[in-house]
């Protein structure tokens, strides 16, 4: 089993974003570590004899838990849960609050063993007009001090498609990335999120996007590139070097089974899914009123193929498709030949070694790939 721990807070709000966080305090956090801890003791029968394979701190900004509070949590997952002793344990950090270097000493000693610096980017302008705190030159040096500190396992949250960046100029971060030598990069196209100030702005036009064509070189040649500096894609937005794959992130892909804690996280588990209450508010509600398990959602069959199908055509290993039919009774390539034909065709997905694999030019346009395998009625598929 995979444990996600979510931690609302941020120090102030980027303009791109739209997760759930609010304003940090010291006192703020204090309490939540407090209920953090009260929902790991509702979980722990509930969710036994499971073992947790992988940890991972995200947010929000992780790094804001001060290194005596990740010593809590740390010791109640420990002491609650069987985990496995060669757990992966990730924490997001961002470079205005993971740069200390006694801070990233001791995540390194209490146990954190892969590190997520949200860097985002390394160009001033860029940084700025999402709203980071952050100089680039902080991002630099919190690699420098992570590594000091004994990090081997370090990935990198990039975004592409910034307004006013041309391809070039991301193929230029791309090199400053990979000058980093991190083990792990996560890059995003900007999402342009509902409700946000840059979302604002777009509608004004005050910002412009760059163009989809240049959008699309920016992936692919991005790909590339990062490509020849040894980084395998094996999920649309993310690389690795041999080896260091997010083993968390990768369980989601496969379709483990997680439990979520904290605001807004959502968990998986026996074929259920159910979603912690959205505001700090009513979770701190829930956790006293012991009613986190109110509402979970049955998957059902289809729910569970939909989801099947969606999350492996997003990695580079594509779709088993003798596991398809083993574990749903019904071949793949049968039930959507029509499709896979004229996905070929456009030299959007191929077969590779047995699974349905997309394209780079397939993944570019993946979401409306999948949404053409969730739409057509499954007795239609063949037609
Ligand atoms: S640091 Fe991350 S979670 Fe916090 S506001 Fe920025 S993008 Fe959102």
């Amino acid at each position: 089993m995979l444990l996600y721990i979510h931690v609302p807070f941020c120090r102030s709000k980027c303009r791109y974003c739209a997760f759930a966080s609010g304003p940090f305090s010291t006192e703020a956090m204090h309490c939540y570590v407090h209920l953090l801890i009260r929902e790991m003791i509702f979980w722990k029968e509930r969710i036994a004899p499971r073992q947790i394979e992988t940890i991972y701190f995200g947010g929000g900004t992780p790094s804001l838990v001060a290194a005596a509070d990740l010593a809590r949590i740390l010791d109640a997952i420990f002491s609650l849960f069987d985990v496995h002793s060669d757990a992966e344990i990730t924490l997001e950090g961002n470079p205005e609050s993971a740069n200390d270097p006694a801070y990233l000493q001791a995540l390194y000693s209490l146990g954190v063993n892969r590190l997520s610096l949200g860097v985002q980017s390394l160009n001033p302008r860029h940084l700025a007009m999402l709203g980071r705190i952050h100089s680039p030159e902080q991002a630099i040096q919190t690699v420098t001090r992570a590594r000091e500190a004994g990090f081997q396992n370090i990935s990198l949250d990039c975004i592409w498609g910034i307004p006013g960046q041309r391809p070039d100029d991301w193929f230029k971060q791309i090199e400053q990335f990979t000058a980093l030598h991190p083990e792990h990069l996560s890059c995003y196209g900007l999402s342009v999120e509902p409700g946000t100030p840059l979302e604002r702005d777009v509608d004004q036009r005050l910002l412009i996007l760059p163009t989809q064509d240049d959008q699309a070189r920016m992936f692919l040649e991005g790909t590339a590139l990062l490509t020849s500096y040894g980084y395998h894609q094996y999920e649309i937005s993310n690389y690795a070097l041999k080896g260091y794959q997010s083993q968390h992130n990768s369980g989601y892909w496969e379709g483990r089974e997680y439990l979520g804690l904290g605001p807004s996280a959502v968990s998986t588990v026996d074929h259920k899914r159910w979603q912690n209450p959205l505001t700090l508010t009513a979770y701190e509600t829930a956790v006293h009123q012991k009613t986190l398990d109110g509402h979970p959602q049955e998957l059902d069959p289809t729910d569970l193929r939909n989801e099947h199908i969606m999350l492996s055509l997003r990695t580079s290993k594509g779709l088993d498709l003798r596991a398809y039919e083993q574990t749903y009774g019904i071949p793949f390539l049968g039930t959507y030949q029509n499709l896979i034909e004229a996905l070929h065709q456009n030299n959007l997905a191929h077969i590779k070694e047995g699974s349905l694999c997309l394209t780079p030019q397939g993944m570019l346009v993946s979401n409306s790939i999948i949404a053409d395998f969730m739409d057509t009625p499954t007795s239609s598929k063949t037609q």
